[in-house]
């Protein structure tokens, strides 16, 4: 890291000592579910774009970062976008989505993905997960593309997610979605680099939504990015992403665009980030490993994720380590275990609320069996950072085992 301060810039008095990086955790410092991991690599790219001059959204930053993470995730085009909403949005509107249409999500996401099926005009049309992963059931969207079909609903198309940062099970999403003839994009917000089938998450679908957000696997503070490898839909997910503005000389504008594209200073965040994507998959992983042996030993507890399929292993990238509890079986409750961690200063969430439960989707069209329901009733997720230090892991751990005791576990 340059010890120079950039003394031109203007700093709020009271930041201006304040380090970057998070400061080392202090015993009895708050532990956060997934907070940013940045720190003196970070610095130094930022301060380079800063000085480079190259501020707006545009220029050899933004260039490079989609490059990069084109070639991290082996798709032939990347648009990097000011968030994954936008780029789920985007993706929708390019893969053809139409006022009206349906389009079959998981009910276990974050309500970004159903949003931005509303902003389209579509309507969201939720269906359930496998127990083993959170991810979206291939029995699930059969029976809800064969309801759509038998009702003579077009079908916009099909957003599966890569529920917490494993990949969804595209081996058997993909024809499923393609025989009814839906184009598929990914909702990989969790998932940079997560694997499935040997290939990279974020490479299955006509198009995937990456998400850069705080506290993410990676972040740029905000951002995201839409992955494709058709060149066309790229072309006009940029297009649409900058206001729709014609390439003359004039403001020239032939339809209603979006003010969507990643700010240079932020592609540049994405970059250091990006060199150091497999250190911080790596620590996540040993972060859950740690949390697997801890409840190996609890009966009626188990790790969302935690069953391997043999025909098709996925590797996660573990961006979130969360915990099923049947109190049946315990005798406590996750919501007990969650009370006991925040009285510690340990930040913990529920696994996502399913969005057919949610006020706002009341009346969404769902194609349910309950798997959902019980994985937010049961899921508790963990804290998980690549930046936790060893120190913090262990009050967890410390902090998980009285309770565990207290409990009679
Ligand atoms: C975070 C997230 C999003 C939204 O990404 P933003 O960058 O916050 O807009 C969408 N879908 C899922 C599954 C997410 O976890």
């Amino acid at each position: 890291m340059s010890t120079r301060t950039a003394e031109h810039l203007p700093r709020p008095a009271a930041a201006a000592a304040a380090p970057l990086a998070p400061a080392q955790a202090v015993p009895q410092e708050r532990i956060l579910l997934s907070a940013p991991d940045v720190g003196p690599v970070e610095e130094e790219y930022v301060l380079a774009a800063l000085r480079s001059g190259w501020i707006a959204p545009a220029g050899p930053e933004l260039d490079a970062f989609e490059a990069e993470a084109a070639a991290r995730t082996g798709a032939a085009h990347a648009v990097a976008l000011s968030s994954g909403t936008a780029a789920l949005h985007l993706g929708l509107l390019c893969l053809g989505v139409k006022p009206g249409d349906a389009v079959v999500t998981s009910t276990l996401t974050f309500a970004a993905t159903a949003n931005a099926i509303v902003y389209c005009g579509a309507r969201p049309v939720f269906a359930d997960v496998e127990a083993d992963t959170g991810n979206l059931d291939p029995l699930m969207l059969t029976r809800a593309l064969d309801e759509l079909e038998a009702a003579g609903q077009r079908v916009g198309a099909v957003v599966p997610v890569d529920m917490l940062g494993r990949a969804a099970d595209y081996t058997r999403l993909l024809p499923i979605a393609h025989e009814h003839g839906v184009p598929v994009l990914a909702d990989a917000a969790e998932s940079l680099g997560a694997a499935h089938a040997g290939r990279p998450a974020g490479s299955f679908g006509e198009a995937a939504a990456l998400s850069f957000n705080g506290n993410k696997i990676m972040t740029t503070s905000g951002g995201g990015m839409l992955l494709t490898d058709d060149a066309g839909i790229a072309a006009r997910a940029r297009h649409l992403s900058t206001q729709a503005r014609m390439p003359v000389p004039h403001y020239e504008h032939e339809e209603v665009g979006f003010n969507y594209r990643l700010s240079s200073l932020l592609a540049a965040l994405g970059r250091a980030q990006l060199t150091r994507l497999d250190g911080m998959i790596a620590r996540r992983q040993a972060v859950r490993e740690r949390y697997r042996r801890l409840f190996a030993a609890v009966p009626g507890t188990r790790l969302l994720g935690q069953g391997q399929d043999a025909e098709a292993p996925a590797q996660d990238n573990a961006w979130l380590t969360a915990v099923l509890v049947d109190p049946e079986a315990t005798g406590w409750d996750s919501g007990a275990l969650a009370g006991h961690l925040a009285h510690m200063g340990i930040e913990t969430r529920p696994v996502w609320k399913p969005m057919h439960l949610q006020p706002v989707f009341a009346g969404a069209q769902a194609v349910v069996d309950g798997t959902a329901e019980s994985l937010f009733r049961r899921g508790l997720a963990l804290p998980s950072g690549s930046g936790m230090g060893e120190a913090e892991l262990r009050r967890v751990e410390e902090a998980i085992t009285a309770f565990l005791t207290r409990a009679g576990s």
